[in-house]
């Protein structure tokens, strides 16, 4: 089974390629040969996944996901949420977005949040399925590690003493929001009858 991967994120990609079981052949965007700007205007992170995958859809006419994620802070009331990507300005760049972050968390002692994700899959004929997954955790006060991305060094999920920095791509998955949400998305993609 083919199916684009709407984003132009490789270290997303390489998540998801690692987790899929596989006769599910993921593309990426880079692969399919399109090379867009994907926007993301929306106020939730369902019609943001729901905009991707719909502009990838409608220029290929073949079945495709997206996925749009989330760092929900308790403190922060939800933020930065739909907007941790430009938290800190349109540039997207991760540094200055834990810096944002981390200032705007300083002598907070609740540090809870969680990463959550909504994949929007745009089947073949058009049909339209979503699924979320969601990682509970804290967000430190320094960072820690080098692998991953976004805020990954700041973020240690829920049962774990390591930030997701700290872990390998494999660790990651074992807790990850983006994992979880794919795990519906695959269950739905197998119990499709075959073609
Ligand atoms: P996007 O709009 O879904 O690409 O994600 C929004 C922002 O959330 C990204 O730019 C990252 O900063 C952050 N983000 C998404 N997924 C993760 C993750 O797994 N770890 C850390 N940060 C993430």
């Amino acid at each position: 089974m083919n199916i684009i991967f709407a984003t132009n994120n490789e270290n997303k990609v390489a998540e998801i390629k690692a987790v899929v079981p596989p006769h599910i052949n993921i593309i990426s965007l880079k692969d399919a040969g399109i090379d867009i700007d994907i926007p993301e205007p929306h106020d939730t992170l369902q019609a943001n996944a729901q905009e991707k995958a719909a502009t990838i859809y409608k220029l290929t006419g073949s079945g495709c996901f997206s996925e749009d994620t989330g760092l929900e802070v308790e403190a922060l009331d939800g933020a930065p949420g739909v907007h941790s990507a430009r938290y800190a300005g349109e540039d997207k760049a991760f540094d200055k977005n834990i810096d944002k972050l981390l200032t705007n968390l300083e002598g907070a002692q609740n540090r809870s949040a969680q990463f959550r994700t909504v994949i929007c899959l745009v089947q073949d004929d058009g049909k339209e399925h979503y699924f979320e997954g969601i990682c509970k955790g804290t967000i430190i006060n320094k960072r820690r590690g080098s692998e991953g991305f976004g805020y990954d060094p700041v973020f240690v999920p829920e049962d774990a003493t390591q930030t997701f920095a700290e872990m390998s791509m494999e660790e990651k998955a074992r807790y990850s929001h983006r994992r979880k949400a794919l795990d519906g998305l695959v269950t739905f993609l197998n119990s499709l009858p075959l073609k």
